[in-house]
């Protein structure tokens, strides 16, 4: 609850706005009140005319219609304070996501989980909507009319002082033992749920199976459970809402008996004083009682802000970026002690240090999960190492501005993403460029022969996402991208799957012409690939186990020699 207030006194504003309502709404309780009891007094007691008091009921009414005006504003400004929260989670969470979407985006995770989180912020809602207005409701005006029954009629206000503490107490032992039922009770709901639409999904293989009467038993159990557990949520519900009202009926009982006894036995109060009092102690309860409600509706909020807050919290470490040019020529990339971890105990690339002369092509190798890509994403300057360095040319990536180093780094992904539009326009992705530039780079891509073919030729639409291509020549016009691009670093993350033979071979074609112009740094799976760099790196679980030719590391690796030998036998090498 503690962030959640935190953002509410963020407002300033808009939380003195509801305070001061709170206090006029108190006013408006007594005035009530007061202008009841004077109506009635008049009367019945001063046996005063209809017309004497038709005044006192006009103001009553006015009364009344501010009253309710008020509680409107509280809702309203309520419903602003959770909209003002709302929107700066989401925003946030979008920010977030939005440096995060280099990274995340082609691993296809952002589109979910941005939907999933943007839900969540919903759930901030009732804390501001509802608890926030209330608790100062329920602060203020038990006070007011607190210190009004004391200057009436001290005996009251000291029944009333003892009894009131009961009402919380209660309240906090029920909902500490309700909290921990509907929990139990929402997970029992999804168990239900997924259990329902799994079966229903699958239903066409029970039948074929024979199983639906067995799965038609595990459907009426967890329903039946369903049941149970809300029937028990329901029982301490309705118990404690009978325990609250039980205490302040009761409370409000022995203020009437007492102020009964002063009136009418002892006569030492007026009828005034004890019926304006005993109007008042009503709503005391009342609106200790609200805080209640209020405050169970609060509570879902706490558990939705904390996952955004993790959410937030997970966001991946800000690149940091200088103002120095690129360098005219690499003559050395240095890797030194580099570090990353994605989250606490999560995947780390432990103390990786590597080298790339002039001239050299690496291919980085290793089993799935081992972090080539993740290598390959620091490599490019999307993910901040933790520790350690990356150099070019001796000077830190981070001494150099971001413009130029993304001009002179061309990153082809596993999935590359296409931008609906012409085939020239995804080639040249917001690049000057002329037709006949653009051809060039097709050719050299290998991939010109296949965009002549297509009705449009270069000006062939392709859908958003690339719809229509497969992943082999997504890949290539990724490559045409970086060939008119002409950069000095070439990123590769080679596909393992989906290609056939003969757009491998077209496109290690063009790794290899690539290669001649400038440094190409490739996750490789083929032998191909691999024995044509002049350095392979062997990742395993985040270390860099080895370096060197492909032959070399097969003499001296076991490791690598084992990840190898088979795919040998595979390929027939
Ligand atoms: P490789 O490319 O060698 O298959 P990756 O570098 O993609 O391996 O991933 C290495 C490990 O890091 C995997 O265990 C993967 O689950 C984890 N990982 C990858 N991306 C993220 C991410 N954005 N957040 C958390 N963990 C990740
Ligand atoms: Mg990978």
């Amino acid at each position: 609850m503690k962030t959640l207030q935190k953002l509410a006194m963020a407002q300033r504003r808009h939380y003195y706005t509801l305070s001061s309502l709170a206090v006029i709404v108190s006013l408006l309780i007594v005035l009530q009140a007061y202008l009841i009891v004077s109506i009635v007094d008049g009367l019945f007691l001063d046996k005063q005319t209809f017309d004497q008091v038709v005044y006192l009921l006009l103001v009553l009414l006015v009364v009344l219609l501010l009253r309710s005006s008020a509680s409107y504003w509280t809702n309203l400004i309520g419903g602003k304070m959770a909209a003002n929260v709302k929107m700066d989670y989401r925003k946030k969470l979008l920010d977030s996501y939005k440096n995060t979407t280099l990274t995340a985006s082609y691993q296809g995770q952002s589109g979910g989980k941005v939907s999933v989180m943007l839900e969540a912020v919903d759930e901030l809602d009732p804390f501001y909507s509802k608890y926030i207005p209330q608790r100062l409701m329920s602060t203020i005006v038990p006070v007011v009319i607190l210190i009004v029954i004391f200057s009436q009629h001290w005996y009251s206000g000291v029944i009333i002082l003892l009894t009131a503490p009961f009402i919380p107490i209660f309240m906090m032992i029920i909902g500490a033992k309700t909290q921990k039922k509907s929990e139990e009770k929402l997970e029992s709901l999804s168990l239900f749920s997924g259990r329902f639409l799994d079966t229903l999904q699958g239903l066409v293989t029970l039948k074929l199976y024979g199983r639906s009467a067995h799965y038609k038993a595990v459907i009426q159990k967890s329903s039946l459970d369903f049941r149970d557990t809300t029937m028990n949520i329901l029982k301490i519900a309705f118990t404690s809402s009978l325990m609250l009202e039980l205490i302040s009926m009761l409370s409000i009982g022995l203020v009437a008996l007492e102020l009964g006894l002063r009136l009418v036995v002892f006569k030492e109060i007026s009828f005034f004083t004890a019926f304006f009092i005993l109007l008042l102690v009503p709503e005391f309860y009342q609106s200790l009682k609200d805080l209640g409600s209020a405050f169970h509706a609060g509570r879902s909020s706490t558990g939705a802000v904390e996952k955004i807050e993790q959410e937030l919290l997970k966001k991946e470490k800000e690149i940091k970026w200088g103002t120095a040019p690129f360098p005219k020529k690499i003559t050395l990339i240095e890797l030194v002690n580099v570090q990353y971890q994605y989250e606490k105990q999560g995947f780390r690339l432990e103390n990786i240090n590597a080298l790339i002369r002039e001239g050299e092509q690496v291919a980085i190798v290793g089993k799935s999960g081992s972090g080539k890509s993740t290598l390959l994403n620091v490599l490019a300057g999307l993910l901040q190492p933790d520790d350690g360095s990356l150099l070019v040319n001796k000077s830190e990536r981070s001494t150099f501005k971001e413009q130029a180093w993304f001009k002179e780094i061309s990153y082809i992904t596993q999935h590359p993403y296409l931008f609906s539009g012409t085939i020239s326009e995804n080639i040249a992705l917001g690049l000057n460029a002329s037709q006949q530039e653009i051809k060039e780079a097709a050719k050299k891509a290998g991939i010109s022969s296949l965009i002549e073919l297509m009705p449009a030729g270069y000006d062939t639409e392709i859908g958003e996402g690339g719809r229509g291509l497969s992943g082999g020549e997504k890949q290539r016009i990724a490559l045409a991208r970086a060939f008119l691009r002409k950069p000095k670093i070439v990123l590769f993350d080679e596909p393992t799957t989906g290609l056939d033979l003969r757009t491998e071979q077209l496109l290690q074609q063009s790794m290899r012409e690539m290669a001649k112009e400038c440094t190409v740094i490739t996750v490789a799976h083929r032998l191909q690939t691999i024995k044509q760099a002049s350095t392979i790196w062997f990742l395993e679980k985040g270390r860099l186990l080895g370096q060197g030719t492909h032959e070399q590391l097969r003499t001296n690796n076991s490791a690598y020699r084992q990840l190898f030998d088979r795919q040998d036998e595979e390929e027939g090498m």
